[in-house]
């Protein structure tokens, strides 16, 4: 079986030219191909005789993500779905608001987490994402940018489906290759790295020496409320996470941002707001109150208006930078929680 050229580094390239009595700097014009150029054929490879084309074709295949199906919302968003070389299908959306673009990323096929509030999760978790899958849609929702927003791709969030610390090397591997001379050169700082909160690898994270943001999905302080809402939250403790995240600002000097739902009657009383403001206070962060896209569960309604707007009250009187986040793509099931391969 033919391997995928692009799980070599650029060493091992230039290794199998040499092994193959060619010249090592071919090595180097073909991973600037793969990852620069982001080409999907030999053939794109003009600066390669095409003997070198065909010797390539002969042991490789590039496996890369091929939009499936496209859908453009009435505000703006664009939701892709995306096939992957074994047939699997994950979505990522592009989100446009007036000074920025933003792609929401996906890291796994499904998801073996249970937020109960979050379509995906209906969905089994089948695999990984490779870098290379998650490159793609970066540099997917990079080019609709550019065609349909004319400008460049300025934010990435890893807020599709999945859970990006348990595809953790992976992870890793495309955030330094999105953020590489060599890749898309894009920073760092402008990645968010969105977990639902594994202490352990919060802390990993926090030792990598990357400039990326962290986001937790909190929906609650009181732990049995947080519970009921992420039942695999129990082997997670609120005190435990909280620990992680003031290990990640002793080591990163940057807030955590809460990612935080209101839904009537699960965690919209004064108790809720006042265990928010607690947990706020003990580590540095900031709160996106992230408006609700119903997944059809009746279980599930969002806050009232009053309610919210009481959270950000409460939260601001106590010097909590708090932003109310309106949902984008919601008449495609592109917005928060709501990515089912639909
Ligand atoms: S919210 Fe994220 S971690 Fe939770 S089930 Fe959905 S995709 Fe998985």
């Amino acid at each position: 079986m033919k391997k995928d050229i692009r799980s070599f580094s650029e060493e091992q390239l230039c290794d199998f030219f040499i092994k193959s009595g060619h010249k090592s700097f071919r090595g180097q014009q073909v991973y600037e191909w793969l990852w620069k150029k982001s080409a999907y054929s030999f053939n794109d490879m003009t600066n390669l005789s095409k003997d070198l084309r065909l010797m390539l074709e002969a042991n490789f295949v590039i496996n890369h993500i091929e939009v499936d199906k496209f859908q453009q919302s009435s505000d703006g968003t664009i939701k892709n779905a995306v096939k992957l070389f074994d047939d699997f299908t994950v979505e990522s959306v592009l989100i446009p608001t007036d000074d920025r673009t933003t792609a929401c990323v996906s890291s796994q096929v499904g998801c073996s987490l249970d937020c109960n509030f979050c379509a995906t999760s209906k969905l089994r978790r089948m695999r990984n994402l490779n870098p290379d899958e998650i490159y793609d849609q970066v540099v997917t929702i990079n080019n609709q940018s550019l065609k349909y927003f004319n400008r460049s791709l300025s934010n990435i969030v890893f807020m599709g489906m999945g859970e990006p610390l348990m595809n953790y090397n992976n992870l890793i591997r495309s955030i330094e290759k999105i953020s590489s001379d060599k890749g898309l050169n894009m920073s760092q700082k402008r990645i968010v790295v969105s977990t639902s909160g594994i202490p352990k690898m919060i802390k990993k994270l926090a030792d990598e020496n990357l400039k990326v943001n962290l986001a937790l999905s909190l929906h609650s302080a009181i732990e049995e409320t947080r519970n009921k809402i992420m039942p695999f939250s129990t082997k997670f403790s609120l005190e435990d996470i909280k620990e992680s995240l003031l290990y990640w600002y002793s080591k990163t000097k940057r807030k955590t941002t809460f990612e935080y739902i209101v839904w009537k009657g699960i965690n919209d009383t004064i108790d809720d707001v006042n265990a928010l403001v607690s947990y706020c206070i003990s580590v540095p962060s900031k709160v996106n109150l992230i408006e609700y896209n119903s997944i059809g569960d009746e279980n599930f309604k969002s806050a009232s208006q009053n309610n919210i707007n009481l959270y950000k009250d409460i939260l601001e009187k106590n010097k909590i930078t708090v932003t109310i986040r309106r949902s984008r793509g919601k008449d495609i099931d592109a917005a928060c929680g709501q990515l089912a391969n639909k």
